[in-house]
C-alpha cells in the first residue's frame, strides 16, 4: 500500500500462541474475549507480523519473526506454525534481501528478532542491512531479569553481535528521511515503535505497546510488560497523535491494520488492510 511517497508491505512469517490472559495482564477475561476468540487452552492467535518500508532514501524492515532456530521446547509451548520466512516475505514483494538497507528490531525478544539469520549457516538474512536496536534493549538482553529471560534468546543476540551489522540509538532517530524510531520501553526496557511519514501521510508499527485488538485501550497492556506504567504513559502520548492525526497503526501480532477511533468508552482499531483479504 502507498503511504504519501512510501511504498509498505504488511509481511508475516506465520502464527503462534500466547495464552491470552498474559496478552491483556490486569483485565478480566469476560472482557478482552470480546475482542478476540481464544481457544480451548485459553490461548490467542499472534501473527508475526513485519512491515516493509520502501522509501526513496532506502528500504527498511520492521521486525525479523521468529525464524528458522527457535528450540524445540518453544515450538511445543507456543504451538509456532511458520509458514514463511523474511526471504520469502521480502520476495513476494519483488524485493530481494540485499535490498534491504536496515532492520529496526522495536525489541530483542525471540518472536521479534529470531529471523535475523542462522547462526553458523547462512549468516544475517539481509547482507547489507544494519541492524537497528536501542541501547537499552542491548544491555537488558545480554543480562535479563530471571523473569523474563526465556524471552530473550542468547544465540540469536549473539549473532547479531557478531555480524558486525549492529547499530544501536539510544534516542529517538530518524534514521532515513520519514522513518523514525520512538522509544517507548514499557513492554521492555528498549522497546520503540517506528513513526513512518511521507508527504503529510503517517503511520506506526507499534510492535507489542498494541499487539493485538484491544491493547489499542490505553490500561490494556500486557501482562509481561516489563513496566506496565511505562507502556501506559507511552501508549497515551502516542495514542493522541495516532487519533488526531489519523496514523495507518500496524499492531505487533496482528494480520492487519488500521485506523484509532475515539470510540463511545474506548479507543477503537478499525481495520483498513489485512494480509489475507
Ligand atoms: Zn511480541
Amino acid at each position: 500500500m502507498k503511504l504519501g511517497d512510501f511504498c509498505l508491505d504488511l509481511l508475516s512469517e506465520g502464527r503462534f500462541k500466547f495464552d491470552g490472559g498474559v496478552m491483556y495482564g490486569a483485565v478480566p477475561k469476560k472482557l478482552w474475549e470480546k475482542c478476540i476468540c481464544p481457544d480451548e487452552d485459553n490461548c490467542v492467535p499472534l501473527e508475526m507480523s513485519m512491515l516493509l518500508a520502501r522509501t526513496p532514501a532506502g528500504n527498511v524492515l520492521i521486525e525479523a519473526g521468529i525464524g528458522p532456530n527457535c528450540p524445540p521446547k518453544y515450538h511445543k509451548i507456543y504451538k509456532i506454525e511458520r509458514t514463511s520466512s523474511v526471504k520469502e516475505e521480502l520476495k513476494k514483494c519483488g524485493c530481494s534481501p540485499e535490498d534491504v538497507d536496515y532492520i529496526v528490531l522495536t525489541h530483542l525478544h525471540f518472536d521479534h528478532s529470531g529471523g535475523i539469520g542462522s547462526p553458523g549457516r547462512e549468516g544475517i538474512v539481509c547482507p547489507n542491512a544494519k541492524i537497528v536496536v536501542h541501547e537499552k534493549e542491548w544491555r537488558y538482553a545480554r543480562n535479563p531479569h530471571i523473569r523474563d529471560d526465556g524471552a530473550y534468546i542468547a544465540e540469536d543476540i549473539d549473532m547479531i553481535e557478531k555480524s558486525g551489522k549492529l547499530m544501536l540509538v539510544s534516542e529517538d532517530t530518524e534514521i532515513l528521511p520519514g522513518i523514525k524510531l520512538v522509544h517507548t520501553g514499557g513492554h521492555s526496557p528498549g522497546h520503540m515503535v517506528v513513526v513512518v511519514e511521507s508527504s503529510g501521510e503517517k503511520a506506526c508499527f507499534a510492535g507489542d505497546i498494541i499487539s493485538l485488538p484491544g491493547n489499542e485501550r490505553l490500561l490494556w497492556v500486557l501482562g509481561l510488560d516489563y513496566d506496565p506504567i511505562e507502556s501506559i504513559d507511552a501508549k497515551q502520548k502516542l495514542l493522541q497523535q495516532m487519533i488526531e492525526e489519523k496514523w495507518l497503526i500496524f499492531p505487533g501480532h496482528t494480520p492487519y491494520c488500521g485506523y484509532i477511533i475515539e470510540g463511545e468508552k474506548y479507543p477503537e482499531l478499525i481495520r483498513a488492510g489485512s494480509l489475507r483479504l
